[in-house]
């Protein structure tokens, strides 16, 4: 009998998920299910050119044109899942049906994290993290002139970005002491808030919201800690995500702010793997959760093959990237602390450092340097021992340091 595979959650560690498991097992029925009524469509565009331009979130479909029934994937939409019955090795979905399983992939991705002074659902308010936020958010902003984003983390600065493009003025609140401080190093983030400043974005570091309210006329009035009232028509909420882990959760599974799941990407049940921002997984120094695009893919499609009779382990290299303006800004390699900063000196707006540690590049951080940062992954990757003036030196092609390994 064919191995039947169900896959939870249409966002690219499912859909990647689902996709490998065919391939690894051509024989296998796979089942992608998804709550939301549409074919899984990439969710980066959701900050960036869906709200500037004419892009619709159906013309960027993470499976390609064809749709994951491209790749003989069933596709079940509007497909909630409330629940795993492992006993039974079953889910059970809100309309009612049973589905049976002989290996399940959780992928059920992340949701936003909610500050209490501006709850979801909040008119005027907006979180950003499904399609029909985005296009609630991108109908607003024509008629918006003051914009205020709390938190500048990737997602609130890029739609910062997105809405003075669109000659909105916006104010960005951030409690840190300078902006993307999660995800970059002070340079790179120096050099992104440049960019906002320049264009007349008022981005307040190490200010607090302390309370938000409706005026009369139905804008929100927020108050710093500093006292500082600032009038928006709309205010969109990037404070990060937290993992959707309430259905492993409830069916028993281990989580620990996150599904816990081993090399492989099997969580505390043998038949249930899972993937993607959900996950809690082993990195280098213990278990870890990533939230970026790459992470999900290539996470998912390990757990898709392992699902379908695979034994592979996933080992990643992470790493992100975000469009602002005209920036590309690109981030490779684990956090690490005491390695030497290489600069590699570029004219103009381009930017790349690299952290090295015992003679080999352990991460880099760039700004518009896409074809330098696509070598400088493999130099981490492969482990190659490098010269720290040739990495300096931009007449250097990092290929040459490549061919040498
Ligand atoms: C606006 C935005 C912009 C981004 N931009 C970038 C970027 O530029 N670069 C980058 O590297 N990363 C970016 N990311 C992050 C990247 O998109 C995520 O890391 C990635 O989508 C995670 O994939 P995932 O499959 O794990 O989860 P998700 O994409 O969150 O997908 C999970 C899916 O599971 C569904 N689901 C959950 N529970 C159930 C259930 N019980 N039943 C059925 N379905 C369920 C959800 O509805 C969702 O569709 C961005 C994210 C957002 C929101």
């Amino acid at each position: 009998m064919a191995r039947r595979i169900l896959v939870v959650g249409g966002g690219p560690a499912g859909t990647f998920a689902a996709m490998a498991a065919r391939k690894q097992d051509p024989t296998a029925e796979v089942t992608l299910l998804t709550r939301e009524p549409f074919e899984p469509y990439e969710k980066p565009p959701l900050s960036k050119a869906v709200l500037v331009g004419d892009v619709a979130p159906a013309d960027a479909l993470i499976a390609g044109p064809g749709g994951v029934a491209a790749h003989a994937v069933a596709l079940d939409t509007c497909a909630d899942c409330m629940a795993i019955d492992r006993a039974d090795r079953a889910i059970v979905l809100g309309d009612g049906r049973r589905l049976r399983y002989d290996a399940l992939v959780i992928a059920t991705g992340a949701l936003p994290r909610e500050i209490p002074l501006l709850p979801i659902g909040t008119p005027r308010v907006h979180y950003l993290r499904t399609c029909a936020d985005a296009l609630a958010l991108k109908a607003q902003l024509r008629a918006c002139r003051n914009l205020l984003v709390v938190g500048g983390g990737l997602i609130g600065l890029e739609v910062a970005a997105s809405a003075a493009t669109l000659g909105v003025n916006v104010t960005v609140l951030e409690v840190a002491s300078r902006i993307l401080a999660r995800v970059c190093d002070e340079e790179t983030g120096a050099a992104v808030h440049a960019a906002h400043a320049r264009r007349g974005v008022d981005i307040r570091v190490r200010t607090v919201l302390a309370s938000a309210a409706p005026l009369p006329d139905g804008r929100i009035e927020a108050i710093t800690g500093a006292g500082d009232r600032i009038a928006a028509d709309l205010v969109v909420v990037g404070t990060g995500s937290r993992p959707d882990e309430a259905l492993a959760a409830a069916a028993g599974l281990l989580t620990n702010d996150g599904v816990v799941v081993d090399a492989q990407c099997r969580t505390s049940d043998f038949y249930i793997y899972a993937a993607g921002d959900a996950v809690r997984f082993p990195g280098p120094d213990g278990l870890v959760r990533l939230e970026n695009w790459r992470h999900a893919q290539d996470q998912g499609m390990v757990a898709g093959r392992n699902a379908a009779g695979g034994s592979e382990t996933y080992a990643t290299v992470p790493s992100f990237w975000s469009e602002q303006y005209d920036l590309y800004i690109q981030g490779i390699g684990w956090p690490i602390q005491g390695g030497t900063r290489v600069h590699r000196a570029f004219g103009g707006d381009a930017m790349l450092v690299f952290d090295v540690v015992d003679g080999r590049v352990a991460g880099a951080m760039g700004i518009n340097a896409q074809r330098d940062l696509a070598m400088a992954r493999r130099l981490i990757e492969r482990r190659i021992q490098v010269d720290a003036a040739e990495l300096a030196d931009p007449a250097t092609p990092l290929a040459a340091l490549l061919k040498r390994s």
